[in-house]
């Protein structure tokens, strides 16, 4: 069985975790945190890195940062990962889904102007499998209106646009170390602050209100509540586990883009005639391969697809269920305008095997096995 994802993992991590238990240094903000921090930084250009215990905590510390209150408005695509929206429902805010361009499954930056009111808050481009949102036309946007940018980057770590690292864009920007993920420590995220402002909120904000960062630094002699907050600290462990990852980043990055490329290529035939479609990369964008995603006609094709691929031993999923039309997406938000791609794109879509350590004989038999149920 072809599995769709096997956890990243690297040799070195079970060395450095050790390392951690053997110093008894396993709470936050230890020295693999640390590192993992600098190599973000680093990375991305991004003023400030903060690890957190998870894409989903940075979402929440990004909304409390941003002082989202109870009726403010935050428009989002609706096609994405529930963490989006739960960020800003648990301030009391009202998601208002916009649609997405069928092309990157990404929000339609066309569409978010009208979606705009005087309660509009905030706004939260989710770049789609690595891909970058139109981030141009969604900066120029917030600028007008006054809206503060959270790019959920969950996907997006090693991926650009323009030039800039995709979660330095907006004010904050969000990262999953999820084990689904590119890079991973089990659970884990990262949140990066572009503005210096913003820094000190944040780093108070994370150990549950304290000015403790700063204590340890030396900065003060002994540290104090001074703001609310809450605890978005992961264990050095997680993040030793990640740093090793880290380490060869783009050893990973490139493996996983020669399965996406060869994907690609393998299955361009496919899309000539019409069969399926495969994902777009817009000009000026660089992924980094988190996934390889085709469309098929519609839903019931894309059923028979998964039924037949699993047959032939291969583990492909489809996601997601378009927030707006789950049970909690109808109690909090609303979608705005018309749901002209959202639901008919999502049913088409089907996420082929993709990891860190997938093998290109691998991709072509699945590749072959697509091709063999289009036959
Ligand atoms: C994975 C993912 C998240 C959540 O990440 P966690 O680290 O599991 O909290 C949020 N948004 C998107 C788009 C994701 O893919």
């Amino acid at each position: 069985m072809i599995t769709f994802n096997v956890p990243p993992y690297v040799d070195k991590a079970a060395g450095y975790i050790q390392e951690c238990v053997k110093n008894q240094k396993i709470c936050g903000d230890g020295a693999y945190t640390k590192k993992c921090n600098e190599w973000i930084e680093e990375r991305t250009g991004t003023t400030k890195c903060l690890l957190t215990t998870s894409c989903t905590h940075a979402t929440e510390l990004a909304a409390l940062l941003a002082q989202i209150q109870p009726g403010d408005e935050v428009i989002m695509p609706s096609f994405t990962f529930v963490s989006t929206a739960d960020a800003f429902v648990l301030r009391g805010a009202v998601p208002v889904f916009v649609d997405i361009r069928p092309d990157t499954m990404n929000i339609d930056e066309k569409l978010i102007e009208a979606a705009i009111t005087e309660k509009t808050r905030a706004i939260v481009p989710v770049h789609y499998a690595g891909v970058s949102c139109e981030m141009d036309t969604i900066m120029d946007i917030a600028k007008r209106y006054n809206l503060v940018v959270i790019e959920d980057a969950a996907q997006g770590i090693m991926s650009s646009y323009k030039g800039q690292a995709l979660g330095t864009i907006g004010d904050f920007g969000c990262f999953s170390f999820h084990e689904t993920k590119n890079y991973s420590m089990g659970e884990g995220g990262a949140l990066l602050i572009r503005d210096q402002k913003d820094v000190e909120d944040a780093e108070i904000i994370r150990e549950k209100g304290t000015n403790r960062s700063k204590f340890y630094r030396g900065q003060i002699d002994k540290y104090t509540w001074i703001n609310y907050g809450s605890s978005y600290l992961p264990s050095d462990m997680n993040a030793a586990y990640l740093y090793a990852q880290l380490e060869i980043a783009d050893e990973i990055n490139d493996a996983r883009l020669a399965c996406w490329n060869r994907y690609y290529e393998r299955l361009t035939p496919l899309a000539d005639e019409g069969k399926i479609t495969l994902p777009t990369v817009p000009e000026g964008c660089v992924h980094n391969a988190h996934m390889f995603y085709i469309k098929a006609k519609d839903v019931e094709e894309r059923t028979e697809l998964i039924a037949f691929l699993k047959e032939k031993g291969i583990h492909s999923v489809f996601h997601y269920i378009p927030l707006h039309s789950a049970p909690a997406g109808i109690k909090f938000g609303r979608f705005h305008g018309e749901d002209k791609y959202t639901t008919s794109e999502s049913e088409r879509l089907t996420r082929l095997p993709m990891f860190y350590g997938l093998t290109l004989e691998q991709v072509d038999y699945i590749c072959d096995m697509v091709i063999k149920f289009y036959a």
